[in-house]
């Protein structure tokens, strides 16, 4: 802008929107149908793409929204939606204190109903306590559903009939209903009060552009009544923004897609921008737009520009930017103390900082407000990080990660990030387990099967080598030999008699051990144990019958103390039912000599 900028000093800028919601639920289609409508309804392009966002004048609002807005009614400006939909852009692009964006779209398919992206993106919103509108998509596709292209919702309800209304009033139910579920108190927008307490449900067609006029009064609207004040910003202040992405460019080199939210940035400020060690300062060295299409057969698609204010998005180019992070703070310093914006940078990235342990796993995340998002997801499921980083699963990263004691723990959670090929060789090597995936909770399950599989191997090998507990009677006239070993028919009634274990026998709560199992037969067959229920022949190396045992003798496999305790503390749940009671007879027998036995 020039001297003659007369524009005052404070003024209000355009609130930020991002569109949340479950893959192909409509995020894109619904964003294109704004622009298009924005495009058409502008004719000469009234809307201005910025990097990464599109601006959408009050005046095209309220020309597409027709008689629901007034213009007159309004003094935000417009719209600024974020191009790229959903939550991970959303928790890329905060802002001191919480989400960037003011307001957020989430779409749900309306045949589709919610599903476990819808569940994340509300859990984010709540987190970051976002004011948001349901976009109920698709009615379109309630089947015998009569179109009315780009029209209001009521009126293509009204000449809707009765089954396809009936059938879109249990579909939008059903999302109130959910919605209710997880804490929302929710409604047709047009019977919501108070949009600051009740979420409003918009029902539209990303296709046919139907309610989309009643989505884009119900966000005006709202930001209107309830955010104006947050939207007061001091347009010739420094700006304040946040990085979106970081973009080798050519010609000039690495450049950061940044989103405004505050203040002014010029092309030849000095600015502060969190990087992956430390703040970087540099000197802005251009600020570049998109070209307008028509003229985009030209050398470059940036155009240099001055100065820009938020809100707005613009690439920054400057030098050394190679550490900036998605996500972290950029901060103009112009007239202001530079130790002072450092400080500020400073406390926006501890502000975003992750906890971490002694011992626990390695996360990496593609931005900073992700790998926020995974700390907060894993400490939800009370697993530890050890390091939390920006950027891909490198080699340093296995080698912290194989020093983990705790095999559980030898484990690199990557959200949204590639693996380098040598780090890829080295945790083969290594025996260090990579999760990657694109969606916070898959990851998170992923390594929590990956877990149990350990846990429950680790607890199968504990089993193998420990005395199972077992109660059997030898049958009347089923000796097959007296001694040497003696060879009886025996009935299991709890437990499981494994091959070389003791027996016992009581005298009273006196085990006497009598022997040693020396083999096992099924049905003429040798097996290896004998479970509950089963009628087998064993021999008993020891034992002579008719003196030390008799037919009619109730026996017992002799648990070694040891094995008791961690059969009792460790195993409970593992072995069955009827061990488990072979188990307890055996401790009461025991415990009535020895209180302390097997503790
Ligand atoms: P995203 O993954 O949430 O961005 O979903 P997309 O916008 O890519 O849409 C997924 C699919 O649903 C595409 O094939 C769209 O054409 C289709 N779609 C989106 N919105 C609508 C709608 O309102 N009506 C119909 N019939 N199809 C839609």
């Amino acid at each position: 802008m020039s001297d003659t900028d007369t524009r005052d000093p404070t003024s209000l800028r355009t609130p930020i929107v991002a569109v949340l919601g479950h893959v192909d639920h409509g995020k894109t289609s619904l964003l294109d149908k704004i622009r298009g409508s924005a495009v058409i309804e502008g004719e000469a392009g009234a809307i201005t793409q910025h990097i990464g966002a599109t601006a959408v004048p009050l005046d095209i609002i309220s020309t597409i929204a027709g008689d629901l807005v007034d213009p007159d009614d309004f003094d935000l400006p417009g719209l600024l939606f974020i191009d790229t939909p959903g939550h991970h852009s959303f928790t890329t692009l905060r802002s001191r204190g919480g989400a960037l964006a003011d307001i957020a779209i989430l779409v749900v398919d309306v045949n589709d109903g919610f599903q476990p992206q819808t569940l994340e993106a509300l859990d984010i919103l709540k987190r970051s306590q976002t004011p948001f509108i349901v976009a109920a998509n698709k009615i379109d596709t309630v089947p015998g559903w009569n179109a009315h292209e780009d029209t209001p919702i009521n009126d293509t309800y009204e000449s809707q009939s009765d089954r396809v209304r009936q059938r879109l009033d249990e579909s939008l139910y059903e999302i109130i209903g959910n919605l209710s579920d997880e804490g929302f108190s929710a409604d047709l927008y047009w019977r919501v009060q108070n949009f600051q307490r009740n979420v409003g449900v918009v029902p539209v067609s990303a296709m046919t552009g139907e309610g989309v006029p009643d989505l884009l009064t119900v966000m005006m609207g709202l930001s209107q009544r309830y955010m104006k004040e947050e939207m007061e910003i001091d347009v010739a202040g420094p700006g304040v923004g946040t990085v979106l992405e970081v973009k080798e460019e050519k010609g000039f080199g690495t450049t950061i897609d940044t989103v405004l939210y505050d203040g002014t940035i010029r092309a030849d400020d000095q600015i502060v921008v969190g990087g992956l060690n430390e703040p970087i300062v540099t000197d802005v060295r251009a600020l570049l737009q998109p070209r307008p299409l028509a003229e985009i057969r030209t050398e470059s698609r940036f155009e240099k520009v001055d100065e820009v204010s938020a809100a707005s998005g613009i690439k920054v180019a400057a030098p050394e930017l190679a550490d900036a992070m998605a996500g972290a703070p950029v901060r103009v310093v112009r007239d202001r103390d530079l130790d002072q914006v450092i400080d500020e940078v400073q406390a926006e990235l501890a502000d975003i900082a992750v906890d971490t342990a002694e011992e626990g796993v390695v996360v990496k995340a593609d931005t900073l407000g992700s790998l926020e998002a995974m700390a907060d997801a894993l400490d939800g499921a009370e697993v530890p990080i050890v390091r939390a980083e920006v950027g891909d699963v490198a080699p340093r990263d296995v080698s912290v990660a194989s020093t983990a004691e705790d095999g559980k723990q030898k484990a690199i959670l990557g959200f949204n990030v590639d693996v380098l090929d040598d780090a890829e060789q080295r945790a083969e090597i290594e025996d260090v387990t990579i999760f990657t995936d694109e969606v916070i909770y898959q990851l998170i399950e992923e390594y929590e099967e990956y877990v149990e599989g350990i846990e429950k191997a680790q607890q199968d090998t504990i089993l193998e080598n420990i005395t199972r507990p077992s109660r059997f009677r030898i049958l009347l006239d089923h000796t097959f030999r007296q001694n040497d070993p003696a060879v009886v028919g025996v009935e299991v009634n709890a437990g499981t008699i494994q091959n070389n274990a003791n027996v016992v026998k009581f005298e009273g709560n006196e085990p006497n051990r009598v022997g040693q199992v020396k083999g096992i037969q099924e049905q003429g067959e040798d097996v290896d144990e004998a479970r509950a229920g089963n009628r087998v022949s064993v021999a008993i190396d020891g034992p002579t019958v008719g003196r030390q045992i008799e037919e009619g003798d109730e026996l017992w496999i002799e648990i070694p103390e040891k094995h008791a305790k961690i059969l009792e503390q460790e195993l409970a749940s593992e072995i069955p039912g009827d061990e488990l009671e072979a188990l307890n007879m055996y401790l009461d027998k025991q415990r009535s000599r020895d209180p302390f036995w097997g503790k």
